[in-house]
């Protein structure tokens, strides 16, 4: 674990994955949520769509699993919804329906995987242990891209053709952060949960990027109004 780092709950799936269940089915998703927090997930339940797509929005998610048939907001269009808002954390639908149509639309929405009802726990389980794994597939990248340039994470460097940025350990921390999810529209609060201290207060991450934009360009972090950060698409 890295300093400043929450233990990384994706090293060793499921301990502590923060995980949103959307199931509008009380006796299911109950039952699910009972048995994923006995496996080590952190497991939130929305009710229905709207609720899923509130919360999808403005918390951080490890992973999600989504029922397709829901009241408010159907599964496959609050996958596709919160994709187009930037949010990356694997999905699983879950459907009543099998068929190849019915899958294709699902993974095109932006789901990773699909799981037909009525579905074995351990298959689930599998399932969303196998999510976790792929997700976590790019977390250990030495390099990673911020617009045309390389950030070298080891060595808080960030390349630009021959010109190079050295970055402070914060700031490369911030950095990161940001680029691991680069559509991810992050709050003051996750980023400092993330990439901070636990001492500092919110403020800190304006400051940060106040000097991570000094030394690589204003573009680099984009404010989003009302939200918080994300990674600038120069
Ligand atoms: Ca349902």
């Amino acid at each position: 674990m890295r300093p400043g780092w929450q233990a990384d709950p994706v090293t060793v799936p499921p301990s502590g994955a923060r995980l949103l269940l959307v199931e509008d089915d009380p006796d299911l998703s109950d039952m699910l949520a009972e048995l994923l927090a006995e496996e080590g997930y952190a497991v939130t339940v929305a009710r229905d769509g709207q609720a899923g797509l509130h919360l999808g929005l403005v918390r951080s998610w490890d992973v999600l699993v989504v029922d397709r048939g829901l009241p408010a907001v159907e599964g496959v269009d609050l996958v596709r919804r919160l994709r187009g808002r930037g949010v990356v954390a694997p999905a699983l639908v879950l459907t009543a329906r099998g068929t190849v149509a019915d899958r294709v639309e699902g993974l095109d929405a932006g789901a990773q995987d699909y799981l037909v009802k009525p579905f074995e726990v351990d298959e689930l389980l599998a399932r969303l242990r196998a999510l976790l794994r792929r997700d976590h597939l790019g977390a250990d990248a030495a390099e990673l891209s911020v617009g045309s340039r390389r950030f070298i994470v080891g060595e808080s460097r960030v390349v630009d053709g021959d010109a190079e940025v050295i970055l402070s350990r914060r700031e490369g921390l911030l950095l990161e952060t940001l680029a691991r999810r680069p559509r991810q529209v992050f709050t003051r609060e996750e980023l400092l949960d993330l990439a901070f201290d636990s001492a500092e207060t919110a403020g800190a991450v304006d400051t940060y990027v106040y000097y991570l934009r000094r030394k690589l360009g204003k573009e680099t972090v984009e404010t989003v109004h009302g939200v918080g950060y994300r990674l600038g698409s120069p």
